[in-house]
């Protein structure tokens, strides 16, 4: 761990949840601030995720936060707390059978793709969220909404972050106030470099890997 890095994150975040993303180190890495009390760890490849979820202790809550195949999900389910990354109804209804198969309630947030100019396709149009939630509410009883995940821009621009975080931040406020504080009660927003301007726009959980892991200035 980096401590000077965990203890200037933490002073930002006083009462914002941080999800420590652990994709690519090793279980000692992670290990090191499950031992000086994080409980929130994110991983986005199925593959990865397995491994690590069946070596580290059972109490940690697992994000997926990346871009989940259909044929992933079966096996994922039993150990996964909360996909940050639904953005599509195909995915949807698969998580949907399977959870039914065990019972088990899914936490998701919607990923909204909100910086038009970067090609990454992942998050669905802000335009489409309100039917996406509604579908979700008819047809997926198992799973059950959280909130919004977002990604800021990839930019040097500071103004262009704060401009997209401060349009995911309404996009999420309407949304509470249309489906309810039940649904609607997690902003997932805000990595390495630019968590700092997240947490000015709402943001109620943080993803960050790189500043956590790696001893490099932002
Ligand atoms: C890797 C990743 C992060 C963490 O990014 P860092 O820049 O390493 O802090 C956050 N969210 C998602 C979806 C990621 O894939």
């Amino acid at each position: 761990m980096i401590e000077k890095h965990y203890k200037q994150i933490k002073e930002y975040a006083k009462n914002i949840d941080l999800c420590v993303v652990s994709k690519k180190r090793s279980i000692q890495e992670i290990q090191s601030y499950y031992d000086i009390g994080e409980r929130i760890f994110g991983e986005n490849r199925a593959d990865e995720f397995l491994i690590k979820t069946k070596q580290l202790p059972t109490d940690i809550s697992w994000q997926f936060i990346g871009h989940l195949q259909r044929n992933k999900v079966k096996e994922i389910l039993p150990y996964v707390s909360c996909i940050q990354s639904l953005d599509n109804i195909p995915l949807a209804r698969v998580i949907e059978k399977e959870a039914a198969k065990i019972s088990k309630k899914i936490n998701v947030l919607v990923e909204l793709h909100m910086a038009m100019e970067d090609t990454n396709k992942s998050g669905l149009n802000p335009d489409e969220v309100d039917d996406f939630i509604n579908t979700i509410m008819q047809e997926c009883p198992h799973i059950q909404i959280q909130g919004i995940m977002a990604m800021g821009p990839h930019t040097d621009s500071t103004e262009r972050i704060h401009e997209v975080f401060q349009q995911v931040n309404q996009i999420y406020q309407r949304l509470q106030n249309k489906f309810g504080t039940q649904m609607f009660h997690t902003l997932s927003m805000g990595m390495s470099h630019d968590y700092q301007i997240a947490i000015e726009h709402g943001s109620t959980m943080l993803r960050i890997g790189t500043y956590l892991f790696e001893e490099t200035e932002l």
